[in-house]
Parts: structure tokens; sequence; C-alpha cells
């Protein structure tokens, strides 16, 4: 997709936030941060680690200004509390979080769940794809300001496979329910400071992660094939509800799981043909 493929405006001018989970132009994160640039917020970036750097920095530089870049490794503590640190430092003060993270070992993302899931891989895709919200989410919410001064928000990226079984999702589906599970908790916590947090479940879409999971190809098929609209889940329509979900439109909506998969979530059974060539 293309620069300026977004709706411009002011909507997020005088926020600054966080976005954590961009690997590449593809990456949900990365259609999510472009959204938030055009409507005006100041951004600051965290990548895995340095490998990834290289491929992050250019697309960051693409948007302009002094590029804020920071290492986080969210299965690292020391890492996140450089990431957070450094943020304090140079900021003081974070309106907003997008978390767009999850890792799950190739091994696990195919075949039997019972078989397949390892403990330290359910350990290990727990820990990177869930407990890394709730570990971002107390850091990024001691740099919010007050219910007074405009509170905050956060928003997550999750799938289907939380709430339906979806073939080889295994391991990922139950870490994304840990996931959804935890907005609703963390949204508890932080909603008497004014601090609201959501999910969004988008529908497939080609990205990195996708190509991880056995079937993936399928995925997007059948993604398409059943939903009503009869499309693939865009980054506009993605994009565009981070976008509502993080400035002021949002107002009132939190621990909610927004689902922006072009409906493929309601259909119960398909239309007789759907899917046929
Ligand atoms: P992506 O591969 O571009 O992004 C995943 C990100 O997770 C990468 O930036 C990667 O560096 C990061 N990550 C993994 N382990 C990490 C660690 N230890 N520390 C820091 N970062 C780490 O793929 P994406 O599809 O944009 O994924 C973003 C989010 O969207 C994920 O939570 C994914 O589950 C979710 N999601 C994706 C789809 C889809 O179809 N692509 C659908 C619904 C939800």
């Amino acid at each position: 997709m293309a620069e300026g493929e977004f709706p411009a405006g002011a909507l997020m001018k005088g926020k600054r936030g966080l976005v954590m989970g961009v690997a590449n132009k593809n990456s949900i994160a990365w259609g999510i941060a472009r959204q938030l640039h055009a409507q005006g917020a100041e951004l600051a970036f965290s990548y895995q680690d340095e490998a990834l750097e290289k491929r992050v920095r250019p697309l960051v530089e693409s948007l302009g200004g002094e590029p804020f870049m920071v290492t986080a490794d969210v299965s690292n503590d020391a890492s996140m509390d450089t990431c957070f640190e450094t943020l304090k430092t140079k900021w003081g003060r974070l309106d907003f979080l997008v978390h767009a993270i999850a890792f799950a070992g190739k091994d696990e993302l195919q075949g039997s769940f019972t078989h397949n899931t390892t403990r330290e891989g359910f350990k290990r895709a727990m820990d990177i794809s869930a407990f890394s919200f709730v570990d971002a989410a107390r850091r990024a919410s001691a740099l919010m300001p007050s219910r007074e001064e405009g509170g905050g928000a956060m928003v997550t990226l999750t799938y289907l496979g939380a709430e339906r079984v979806v073939p080889n999702y295994n391991v990922m589906g139950v870490a994304k329910a840990a996931l959804e599970a935890s907005t609703r908790y963390i949204a508890r916590d932080l909603g008497p400071a004014g601090i609201r947090v959501n999910a969004i479940s988008a529908g497939p879409m080609r990205t990195l992660a996708m190509a991880g999971i056995s079937g993936g190809r399928q995925l997007m098929k059948t993604g398409k094939d059943w939903s009503l609209l009869k499309e693939d889940t865009t980054m506009e329509g993605v994009a565009g509800a981070a976008l509502y979900l993080l400035s002021d439109l949002g107002k009132s909506c939190t621990g909610e799981v927004l689902h922006v998969d072009a409906g493929f979530h309601v259909v119960g059974v398909p239309d007789a043909g759907d899917g046929e060539e």
C-alpha cells in the first residue's frame, strides 16, 4: 500500500505514542503507525533486535523528522527497562501504546495442538504474545497523563483463533485467549485513571507472522471467501480501527475486542459455493 492512502487529519495531534512490533513494511504495526502519523501523532518505535533495526530504520525515516527508535525484546526485563527509561527521559509523557507482537515456534503452529505443544513452547508463546502486553501496559501507564489531563489509550492485536478453533493456530490461539482476557483485566485496573485498553481482532493478513502459520494461505482464502464483505481484511481497516480506539473518537470504549475481519467472525455456516474456484 502506497504512502498517503491513510486519511490525513489532526485527530492525534499533540499525542505521543510507542509503537511496538514493526518488523517490515507489511507489519500491522507499520500500517497503524502510518495512519497515526497521518493524523499528527508523534511516534516512538520499538524493535525486537539489532537485525530488525536495519529493516525498520528506513521505514521510520520515511516518515520524516527525527526517528525515535529503541530496542525492546519483550522477553527480556532489562531490555524493557531500558526501552521505557529511554521514553521517560526523552519524552516524560506517553499518550498511547500500540502492541502488535506475537511469537510461537513453527513446529507448534501445525498439526495437533495436543501433541505438538511443549511446555517450553507454551510458556514462550504466552510470555511473548500475552504477558508482554501486561508488562508493556504497566510500564506505559506509569508515563500516561492523569485522567484530568486526558488519560491514555492502548491497543493490542488479536485473532479469532482465541475464540474458535482454527487449524494450525494451536498454541497461539491459547495465547490470544489469554491476551484478550488480559485486555479486560488491564482495562479494569487502568479505567479509573482514564486509560482505555482495547484489542483489535484482525482477519488474516499477509505478514511475517502469518507466514509462520502452516496453511496460512488457506486461512487467507477462507477469510475472504466466507466473509460477509467477500474481501480480504485491509490494512486501512485495521489501522482505521486503531485510530478510532487510540484517538478521542474512541471515548467510552474500553475492555473491548473489536473485530476487523470483513465480518468473518459472525458467520456460522458459509453460503453454498463459498470457497469454490
Ligand atoms: P509481524 O511479523 O510483522 O509482527 C510481529 C512482531 O512481533 C514483529 O515485529 C516481531 O519482531 C515482534 N516480536 C516477536 N517476538 C518479539 C520479542 N521477543 N520482542 C519484541 N518483539 C517481538 O506480523 P503481524 O501480522 O503484523 O503481527 C502483529 C500482531 O498482529 C501479532 O500480535 C499478530 O498475532 C497479530 N495478528 C496478525 C494477523 C495476521 O493475519 N497477520 C491477524 C490477527 C492478528
